[in-house]
C-alpha cells in the first residue's frame, strides 16, 4: 500500500500577527512547526506502515525551509520525503495549491491521500477536499478512525456536528484527519540523526503534471484584497434591567454619543 501525506509548515501560533502597513503575515521571530492536523495524518500512515508494511510518502509545497518538516516526519519513520518548490508556485491561493499538489500525486501511485483537515495559518480547510475534487477520487473528512481489511476497503469514522459517521470507502481515496483523532508518536533518536543524512527530494514546477495556467499567481482566481488585525473590543456592560428600562437606557447612550 502506497499513502502520501500533505504536510505543510505553519507558524506556531494560531493568532498570526499581520503588519498593518503591509498586509502580510508577520514571521519574523515566530517559530515554524508542522500543522498539528497533518502530524495527527502522518500518525494514521505510520500505523498502516506498521501494521501492513504501507510505504509513506510526506510532500509539502513551500519555501525551501519546509525540509525541516520532511526531516521531521523522516525521524518520525517515513520512507520518502518530497519538498515542492518554485517560485512558478509563489502567490498561490487554495484553488492553485491543490492544483499544484494533485500534479504532484498525478505522477504518483498512491492508495491513500492522507492531509489535514484544516491549516492553522490559512485556515480555509479546502485544499484537501479541492485535491480530490482535482483526482477525482472519493474523499473523506474529518476523519477520527480508520481501520483497513489488508485488501483494499478502510473503515472510517468521520465526525460529524452531533455525532459521527462509519463509512466504507475503496482505494484509492483521500482523507482530511482532525489532529485531535491521535496522539503522533514522537521522533526516535536514531531516526533524528538519520534523517540528517538522508535525502529529501526537491521537485520544482516542470516535475508535476499540471497547465502552467493552473499554478502560482495566474492560476488563482482569488486575491486578498485587505488583511488586517482583529480589533480589540471593551468588555461591554451587563445590565439586569426590564425591556422598557433596557429601550430607555439604550436610546439615552445612542443621544449621548450624538448618533440619535
Ligand atoms: C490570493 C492569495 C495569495 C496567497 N499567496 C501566498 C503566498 O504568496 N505565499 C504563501 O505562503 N501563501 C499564500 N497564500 C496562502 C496559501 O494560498 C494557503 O496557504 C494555501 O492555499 C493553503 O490553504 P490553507 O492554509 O487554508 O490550507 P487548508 O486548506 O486549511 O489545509 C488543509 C490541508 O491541506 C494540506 N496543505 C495545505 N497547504 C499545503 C501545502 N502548501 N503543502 C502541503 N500540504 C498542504 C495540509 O495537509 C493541510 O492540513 C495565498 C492565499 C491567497 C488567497
Amino acid at each position: 500500500m502506497n499513502i502520501i501525506v500533505c504536510i505543510k509548515q505553519v507558524p506556531d501560533t494560531t493568532e498570526v500577527k499581520i503588519n498593518p502597513q503591509t498586509g502580510t503575515l508577520i514571521r519574523e521571530g515566530v517559530p515554524s512547526i508542522m500543522n498539528p492536523d497533518d502530524k495527527g495524518g502522518l500518525e494514521f500512515a505510520l500505523q498502516l506502515k506498521d501494521q501492513y508494511g504501507a510505504h509513506v510518502t510526506v510532500i509539502t509545497m513551500g519555501l525551501p525551509q519546509a525540509d525541516a518538516i520532511l526531516r521531521e516526519a523522516l525521524a518520525m519513520g517515513v520512507d520518502r520525503a518530497i519538498l515542492l518548490t518554485d517560485r512558478k508556485l509563489g502567490g498561490a491561493d487554495s484553488l492553485a495549491t491543490s492544483s499544484s499538489l494533485a500534479g504532484a500525486l498525478r505522477t504518483m501511485d498512491y492508495d491513500l491521500i492522507v492531509t489535514g483537515r484544516q491549516a492553522i495559518d490559512g485556515d480555509t480547510a479546502q485544499v484537501g477536499p479541492q485535491i480530490a475534487e482535482h483526482l477525482d477520487i472519493p474523499q473523506v473528512s474529518y476523519l477520527e478512525a480508520l481501520e483497513f481489511d489488508g485488501q483494499k476497503t478502510f473503515t472510517l469514522r468521520k465526525q460529524t456536528e452531533d455525532g459521527y459517521q462509519v463509512l466504507q470507502v475503496d482505494a484509492p481515496c483521500l482523507v482530511t484527519v482532525l489532529a485531535s483523532a491521535v496522539k503522533p508518536r514522537y521522533m526516535n533518536v536514531r531516526g533524528i540523526v538519520e534523517a540528517y543524512d538522508r535525502e529529501v527530494e526537491v521537485w520544482g514546477a516542470d516535475r508535476i503534471d499540471v497547465a502552467e495556467d493552473k499554478i502560482g499567481k495566474t492560476g488563482s482566481p482569488t486575491s486578498v484584497m485587505k488583511a488586517f488585525p482583529k480589533s480589540l473590543k471593551p468588555a461591554g456592560e451587563t445590565l439586569e434591567v426590564s425591556p422598557e428600562e433596557a429601550v430607555e437606557i439604550i436610546v439615552g447612550k445612542l443621544k449621548e454619543r450624538h448618533i440619535i
